[in-house]
């Protein structure tokens, strides 16, 4: 039981890390964890929104999600997500640079890259064994049930050939790059430095490269190829501000949730933001404890943009994680009524509520957050928990089996839905989402 790792390194706060977990065919199970936080995905979105739009898809459908991972990797497995890893986003140094991986990527989903993979995952699947966890993204990409979610199991050979483009793929998917990127006013320049980025790395085993090698294969006529687009496109276009702006604060608030305080307090003072700085030292002093120090900073950032949902976030994190359940929920309501869509932020204030005894209240906002984004598993722990106060065990249960379902155990899931089953009135929304947890359970054991 309890495979819902969400990891918070003892004492330290952490920016929400959940995981999508996957059982190998070998029976390994391996883990693929997600670092949520409504900060860092809106400022993805403002540098993806352009590109999106300019590659034909639905921009506000397509997520970004960032996998807590040191290693430099960009990957899609469906329609609907791109997977940036955080060492990626760590590693890149412009804001053209990110966005020429998430235009690459996009083009692998616009090119049809992820459909020709499906279609062979249907012969492949029973001859290569692998399994649950391809299975499960077929199930994802499907998009059928919604309580199936996705799993992953991201370490293994099978999934990394999965993932992997083969030369004519990456040469068709730079080139429609180059095109989203020009038609979306930015400089594709960044895909030109993109590829110096990985220069030699053809040299080096397979061991040492980075896993976006592997699965993205360069070759010198790649790159030469990808010179020419840029050099066609003529004069260089000027960056964005905006994006700049984004860019350094998305990178500001993964670095100081994920490096150590004293190096975020150091560097700091070069951020030519003065809110940017604010926050980021907020954050460090957080993890140090300050909470004095912590919340006058992100006071002083709210100060200089009162009308920032996710600064509010922040401070609504900061005064939860102090254990100061009514004031927390008092700067979740107004990053709310700033953000009154954001999945996260609402969960983030179904939490506090739920801590400081409104019980309703919270019910209330995480059933909201839930239906924008069944894949937060935090919200579905703190739902299953505000159900069972409320004495509702069926929609507890439901809960419960789909955060298993999410997490790639199914088994436990089918256990969890028969119980639902039995308590939730036939025929209701949630008697439906328990019977589709079931099925997907059920599928799950024929095929083992
Ligand atoms: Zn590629």
């Amino acid at each position: 039981m309890g495979f819902d790792r969400f990891f918070r390194p003892a004492s330290i706060p952490a920016l929400v890390f959940c995981a999508l977990l996957g059982t190998v065919a070998a029976g390994r199970a391996a883990a693929l964890t997600l670092l949520r936080d409504a900060d860092i995905e809106h400022g993805l979105t403002e540098l993806a929104f352009p590109i999106l739009r300019a590659a034909g898809l639905n921009a506000s459908r397509v997520r970004i999600l960032v996998v807590h991972d040191s290693s430099f990797n960009a990957f899609v497995v469906d329609h609907r997500t791109i997977f940036l890893h955080s060492g990626l986003i760590q590693k890149v140094e412009s804001a053209r640079m990110l966005q020429a991986v998430i235009a690459h990527e996009a083009a692998h989903i616009t090119n049809g890259h992820i459909a020709r993979r499906m279609g062979n995952l249907q012969s492949a699947r029973s001859a290569a064994g692998l399994g649950t966890v391809l299975g499960m993204i077929a199930a994802a990409a499907g998009g059928g049930q919604a309580g199936a979610g996705i799993a992953l199991g991201a370490q293994t050979a099978a999934m990394r050939s999965f993932l992997s483009h083969t030369r004519a793929e990456e040469a068709s998917a730079d080139r429609a790059a180059a095109s989203y990127l020009t038609w979306a006013g930015i400089d594709p320049r960044g895909l030109v430095d993109l590829h110096q980025a990985f220069a030699g790395q053809e040299l080096l085993s397979l061991a040492t490269q980075d896993p976006y090698m592997r699965s993205h294969p360069l070759t010198r006529d790649r790159i030469r190829a990808a010179e020419a687009y840029v050099a066609a496109q003529g004069e260089a276009i000027p960056p964005d501000p905006n994006h700049d702006y984004w860019f350094a604060r998305l990178r500001g608030k993964l670095s100081a949730f994920t490096r150590a305080p004293s190096w975020t307090l150091r560097r700091a003072p070069e951020e030519e933001h003065r809110d940017i700085r604010l926050m980021r030292e907020a954050v460090a002093h957080h993890r140090q404890n300050d909470s004095a120090r912590a919340l006058a900073r992100i006071d002083a950032a709210l100060a200089l943009r009162p009308d920032d949902p996710f600064y509010f976030d922040l401070k609504g994190q900061i005064l939860m994680e102090n254990r100061r359940w009514s004031a927390a929920t008092a700067a979740y309501e107004q990053a709310v009524a700033l953000a009154p869509r954001d999945a996260l932020i609402l969960g983030g204030l179904g939490r506090a509520q739920l801590a400081a005894g409104r019980l309703k209240d919270a019910l209330d906002s995480l059933e909201k957050s839930r239906a924008r984004d069944f894949r937060d598993a935090r919200v579905l722990r703190d739902l299953a928990l505000a159900y069972a106060r409320q004495g509702e065990p069926g929609m507890a249960a439901l809960a419960t089996a789909e955060r298993y379902a999410l997490a790639g155990q199914l088994d436990d899931a089918g256990i969890l839905a028969r119980r639902a089953l039995r308590h939730l009135p036939r025929g209701s929304p949630p008697w439906q989402r328990a019977q589709d947890v079931l099925s997907a359970s059920e599928k799950h054991r024929k095929r083992n």
